[in-house]
């Protein structure tokens, strides 16, 4: 049996992995400032106000639940404090369990977004090294 299956670079693979996570990361911090740059630091739900010693318990919430979806007029934000954020979050899981549909926030964000690009990112890579 031949085996010509060559070692995974595991190397450049971190390195994607790490660039992806980076450019999530990048993006989430530009649409959170954009959100605080954009509406009164207050809570959407429990009206609790924030300032800036405070304003990292305050989180972007994506009405839509799809975190790539960030017009800049700021339509699918509201901030929600973490609380209230986590409530939200877990009533849609409880909605989502008893109606038998996954929640499609949470399958975006454990399953589809880190890895969504990586196959790409790989291939122009690939590409790139011939
Ligand atoms: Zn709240
Ligand atoms: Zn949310």
């Amino acid at each position: 049996m031949p085996t010509k299956r060559r070692a995974p670079d595991s190397a450049r693979l971190d390195r994607v992995v790490a660039e992806a996570r980076e450019a999530a990361e990048a993006r989430a911090r530009t649409y959170r400032e954009q959100a605080l740059k954009l509406f009164p630091w207050i809570c959407g739900r429990c009206a609790r106000e924030f300032d800036r010693s405070t304003v990292h318990q305050l989180t972007v919430h994506h009405k839509d639940h799809n975190h790539d979806n960030n017009p800049p007029d700021g339509s699918n934000w509201e901030l929600l404090c973490v609380y209230c954020h986590d409530n939200e979050h877990s009533r849609e899981l409880k909605a989502a369990a008893s109606d038998g549909s996954p929640s499609r926030d949470e399958t975006a964000a454990a399953t589809h977004r880190p890895f969504a690009h990586l196959a790409d990112l790989l291939n122009k890579r690939r590409h790139g090294d011939r």
